[in-house]
């Protein structure tokens, strides 16, 4: 990483802004901790408004230049760093498992998938096509131009610590924007190794700027700083909700990606080996940490027997350790915060009834054990609120009106999942579904060509696609008498 200045308790970096690594103004700094052992491993700056000031001053003073460069010099920087990510995928994955603790192979996958975003862009900044439209009177043109906004200040979640970063930056750089970015407090280092690829592409000074510290105060210049023009959020509603009610009074455009209460929906006339397969793939992935992941497993009761015997059977094989070694498949809790939450979850559940069929208890005060429930209770809290834990709380029901129902009602939209074999309730389901993502006999829909996002109290705006980079781009009219 950059400028390794070892202290004995691990590595020092520093911020990206302006084309420099650079540390905070009064040499402040905090402690990045690997989940599975608690142990120090790096110290980032703890930079606040000052050095955002900096950062957001940078990218507008690169704006200009960036935004009128041949898209082809611009994609060609992208292409560049989505081949440098695949060379450097393991070491790139083996930093994101000691900040994250996700399994090294999920770490893999997410490079892939954070790369994936890059080469999409890259390859879309030169399609971003503007037209022409008929007048309706002799002697006038009307043309519509697509233009970069201007500066871009992203904030982003620890749970995707790679991917959440390049679904924002790769379309905005494409676009022809420059970049601020706050990572998470729990993992910077993968968005400071992803800023020396850039910097290693030879991406122009200010153009993309990453800092790090304290989030209120940072975010506080970025909705105040006037050459500001979007704030690109993952993460919670409730921080969700407050970003956008401080945009409102610059009238900045917000790109909101929030949390999610997902129903996973199983049929009786399903293939209950794929729907078992596909939940265990979708719910305890990142151990349950994904805001796309399963929330509450309704199963028809014909089917609800046999399919939670398989589940039960899926889950409770899982491998429970540390993320760097290859068999894991679950990795620890983020810290104490998130595992507590789980905890909570889990008793207030059993209190009420429930009925643990494996896993509930937590392993050596930094996993969970991969959980099953049955007879959950409608009023617990796991099945209302984001659990964000390896826990699969199993609900039975009779009707298709009845679980749509049931799937629709929360204030959430993020994700949804159904298993049928029946073709038109596919269509009829799909349809009725009030999510903005709909896996049907698919537990993994995420794809960097596909829009990304969430209705209601999941957010707004899309990522990936044609959809993720039309969002950093004005549409100018040009209207010509000639
Ligand atoms: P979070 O607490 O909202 O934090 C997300 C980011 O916001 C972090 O960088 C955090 O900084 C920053 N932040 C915290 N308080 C802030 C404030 N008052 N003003 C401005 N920024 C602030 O969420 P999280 O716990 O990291 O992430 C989990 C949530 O993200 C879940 O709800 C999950 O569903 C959601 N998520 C959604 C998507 C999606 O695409 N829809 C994807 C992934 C995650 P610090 O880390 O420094 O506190």
């Amino acid at each position: 990483m950059n400028s390794a200045a070892g202290d004995g308790a691990g590595i020092q970096t520093l911020n990206w802004i302006n084309g420099k690594w650079t540390g905070a103004d009064g040499g402040a700094t905090f402690a990045v901790r690997n989940p599975a052992t608690r142990e120090e491993i790096a110290r980032v700056p703890d930079c606040g408004p000052a050095e955002a000031r900096r950062a957001l001053d940078a990218a507008a003073a690169a704006f200009p230049a960036w935004a009128a460069l041949p898209a082809l010099d611009r994609a060609n920087i992208l292409f560049n760093v989505y081949a440098q990510m695949l060379s450097q995928a393991r070491e790139l994955a083996m930093l994101l498992t000691v900040e994250n603790g996700k399994p090294i192979k999920e770490s893999l996958a997410e490079i892939q998938y954070a790369a994936d975003f890059v080469r999409w862009s890259a390859e879309e900044a030169r399609r971003v096509y503007g037209e022409t439209i008929p007048a309706s009177v002799v002697g006038k043109r009307h043309l519509v131009l697509k233009q970069p906004l201007g500066v871009v200040a992203a904030i982003t979640p620890w749970n995707f610590p790679s991917a959440m970063i390049t679904r924002k930056v790769a379309p905005a750089l494409a676009a022809g924007c420059t970049v601020v970015i706050k990572p998470a407090e729990q993992t910077p280092l993968s968005a400071l190794a992803l800023a020396e690829l850039f910097a290693a592409a030879k991406l122009p000074p200010g153009v993309l700027n990453v800092i790090t510290g304290n989030p209120e105060p940072i975010a506080k210049e970025m909705l105040s700083h006037a050459k500001v023009r979007k704030i690109a959020f993952t993460g919670s509603t409730e921080v969700g909700k407050i970003l956008m009610r401080g945009a409102a009074d610059g009238l900045k455009r917000v790109a909101l990606e929030l949390g999610g209460h997902a129903p996973f929906i199983v049929f009786a006339d399903a293939d209950l080996d794929k729907a078992a397969e596909g939940c265990v793939t979708n719910k305890f992935r990142n151990s349950g940490q994904t805001c796309i992941c399963a929330n509450r497993v309704y199963v028809q009761q014909e089917a609800h027997d046999a399919f939670v015997k398989k589940l039960v059977e899926r889950a409770s094989a899982l491998v429970v350790g540390d993320g760097l070694d290859e068999k894991t498949q679950i990795g620890p809790m983020i810290d104490e915060q998130g595992l507590k939450k789980v905890v909570e979850h889990l008793e207030d559940a059993r209190k009420r009834g429930a009925k643990v069929l494996c896993g509930g208890r937590v392993k050596d005060e930094r996993w969970y054990e991969p959980t099953v429930l049955t007879n959950v209770p409608p009023e617990s809290r796991i099945l209302h609120e984001e659990t964000f834990g390896p826990v699969a709380p199993v609900v039975p029901f009779k009707t298709e009106d009845e679980v749509v129902r049931l799937a629709n009602d929360t204030p959430y939209g993020l994700a949804a999942y159904f298993y049928t074999k029946d073709v038109s309730r596919l269509f009829r389901v799909a349809e009725a579904l009030e999510y903005g993502i709909v896996g049907a006999n698919d537990p993994s829909p995420g794809v960097p060509q596909a829009p990304f996002g969430g209705m209601k109290e999941s957010g707004m705006g899309r990522e990936g696609g044609k959809w993720g980079l039309e969002e950093y781009v004005e549409v100018k009219h040009v209207s010509i008498g000639i």
